[in-house]
């Protein structure tokens, strides 16, 4: 299927015409999308990826507090901008809530720029637990089509080509290679939760990172600049789409970067194959990009609306969407966040967030009386830096202002840490991203609208693991601890499920491949494919999906069936 699309090199760059069908148009350049134009222009297919956020270059990422957490930054603005609405459910009316619920970076690379790269496989029980526990009543839990070792291969592949530090931990599932690089340096929060889990006979263990903690294919190593949680790396070591992938694929000479570019509709012709991506230019003019084939990488939240935004009279609720799949099951991955203050300064502020995590917890526990698990790490989170930290850190006890508030940050800023649980999430059809029929974006779409409560398991789940950090705190001896209340999520940086993956066209958007069930020459791979949640660091496990769905593609298009 190799094309005949006329191309233009300028400055070892390609440029394809709108009007001449590439092989393959990917819609968005982060986590999934930046590995799918990488593996397939380097194997020969011309590409060009619609990203709808500006091509950044590590030189333009600065250490602005101001601008990237509470401007918004890398995010492209906030609720002005994209006009997302949310509510817990759906008999109630949505609202514009003050920052964004639906939490991404637009840009080349994606919210792999922007992320804290915590990293961890999922486990083989991950999934097949639905087989193994049983249906839980009012959910749309389920098995995944494919299986961990059918997947290992992609992790393995995801840690030597993007870049993964890290060293085995006692309950890690198997891996067919090491570690291409030693874990970063411990932490003086990870030495306490270290302390901690000695005493309360837990195993602490180096927190596998999608950061580099040496220098590794032609790219420099972590220089800790602390300024890594929502922020771009300067030095290119954290290891982004941008970083790894987005310069192998332009180097092929077979994929073209289009940034600023806003898709609002996939097309289809008469037999219903997707033949053009209809898009807003840098300028705000509609465009087509012609392409025999499609992918979809544009995450949880937005493939499910483009597909949405997508809908003809051949597919009357949207593309792809013949199961009301699409959309639904959105899983966020509940939080639980605990604090403690110790007598000696900790100065976690520098480097990066993680160092420690314990998955003594991750698997189910019927004995606890609901479903779920999860991983628990340590870190400075909002006493990473010092806005942040005013802001979201202080203790419910100290005064906002006057002299006993400046004391109080002065003395905690450099001793203050947390301990972050985080949880698998049931998908639920009452959890969904639909379109606002009343809000809409600075580019006219519909705007979001995110439906989602927890389920209560999920918030049992968080409970537990907080209940956990309080012990540890008091193990490692903290000076003073509190939690920080749970409450059901209003919004999320972790977007999965809302396309899933299955064999069954009636209870699933994508099959095994990541192609869509309605349209044969659609691809669908990202954050949505995902069928479970896991436990809380998804972006591993998208990323091996997006290798793995790349080889597939291509071996269907040797095939001479797409
Ligand atoms: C602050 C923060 C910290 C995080 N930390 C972690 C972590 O430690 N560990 C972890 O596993 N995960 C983490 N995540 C989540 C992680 O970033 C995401 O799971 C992952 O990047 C999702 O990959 P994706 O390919 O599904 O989508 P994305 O990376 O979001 O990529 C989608 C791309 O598509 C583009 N796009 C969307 N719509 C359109 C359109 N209509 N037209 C053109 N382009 C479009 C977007 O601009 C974006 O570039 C974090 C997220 C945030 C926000
Ligand atoms: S801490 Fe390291 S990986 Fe993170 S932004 Fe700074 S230099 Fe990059």
């Amino acid at each position: 299927m190799l094309s005949t699309a006329k191309r233009i090199r300028l400055a070892n760059k390609v440029k394809f015409a709108t009007r001449d069908a590439v092989d393959f148009v990917v819609i968005g350049s982060g986590s999934a999308g930046g590995i799918l134009a990488k593996e397939l222009s380097t194997a020969g297919f011309d590409v060009v990826v619609l990203e709808q956020g500006p091509y950044r270059k590590a030189a333009d990422f600065t250490h602005d507090e101001l601008s990237v957490l509470f401007r918004s930054e890398l995010l492209g603005g906030g609720p002005e901008v994209h006009g997302q609405t949310f509510r817990h459910d759906e008999t109630d009316t949505a609202t514009m809530p003050g920052r964004s619920p639906v939490e991404y970076a637009r840009g080349v690379g994606g919210s792999s720029v922007h992320f804290t790269a915590n990293f961890w496989r999922f486990r083989a029980v991950d999934f097949k637990e639905r087989s193994l526990l049983g249906p839980i009543a009012g959910t749309n839990f389920a098995d995944w089509p494919i299986t961990y070792d059918e997947l290992e291969p992609y992790y393995t592949k995801v840690d030597w080509e993007i870049g993964i530090s890290g060293a085995p931990g006692p309950f890690d599932a198997p891996r067919s290679k090491p570690f291409p690089m030693p874990p970063m340096p411990i932490k003086s929060s990870g030495v306490l939760m270290e302390r901690g889990a000695k005493k309360l006979g837990l195993h602490a263990q180096p927190e596998p990172h999608a950061i580099l903690s040496q220098a590794h294919n032609g790219r420099p190593a972590c220089i800790n600049c602390g300024y890594c949680m929502f922020f771009g790396c300067e030095v290119g070591a954290k290891s982004s789409t941008l970083a790894a992938m987005i310069p192998l694929a332009e180097a092929s000479g077979h994929c073209e970067i289009r940034p600023d570019s806003v898709v609002i509709r996939i097309d289809t012709d008469k037999k219903g194959r997707a033949d053009q991506v209809i898009y807003l230019d840098a300028d705000g003019r509609e465009q087509a990009q012609a392409a025999k084939a499609v992918v979809l990488s544009a995450n949880g939240a937005e493939s499910a609306r483009l597909l949405l935004m997508s809908e003809s009279a051949q597919h009357p609720d949207g593309l792809a969407n013949s199961s009301g799949f699409v959309g639904r099951n959105l899983m966020h991955n509940a939080h639980s966040v605990a604090n403690g203050i110790f007598e000696q300064p900790l100065n976690d502020f520098k480097g990066v967030q993680v160092s420690r995590i314990i998955h003594d917890f991750y698997e189910t526990d019927v004995r606890r009386g609901f479903y779920g698990g999860g991983g628990i790490d340590a870190r400075p989170l909002w006493s990473a830096t010092p806005i942040f930290h005013v802001m979201q850190g202080m203790p419910p006890d100290v005064p906002r202002w006057g002299a006993e508030f400046k004391n109080a940050v002065a003395h905690n800023f450099t001793r203050q840490m947390s301990i972050v649980g985080s949880t698998t999430s049931l998908a639920l059809d009452s959890n969904n991203i639909t379109l606002d029929p009343h809000s809409k974006d600075a580019w006219g779409r519909p705007a979001i609208r995110e439906t989602y409560r927890d389920h209560p398991d999920d918030l049992s789940v968080a409970k537990f693991l907080q209940d956990r950090a309080m012990e540890l705190f008091d193990a490692a001896g903290a000076e003073k601890s509190w939690r920080r209340p749970i409450e059901t999520t209003n919004g999320g940086a972790h977007l999965l499920g809302t396309c899933r993956m299955g064999d069954d066209p009636k209870t699933s958007v994508v099959d095994r491949t990541h192609r869509s069930h309605d349209v044969p020459n659609l691809y669908i791979c990202d954050g949505s494919s995902f069928v479970t949640s896991g436990r809380g660091q998804p972006t591993m496990t998208i990323m091996a999906l997006a290798f793995r769905a790349a080889d597939q593609i291509k071996a269907a298009a040797a095939a001479g069936n797409i």
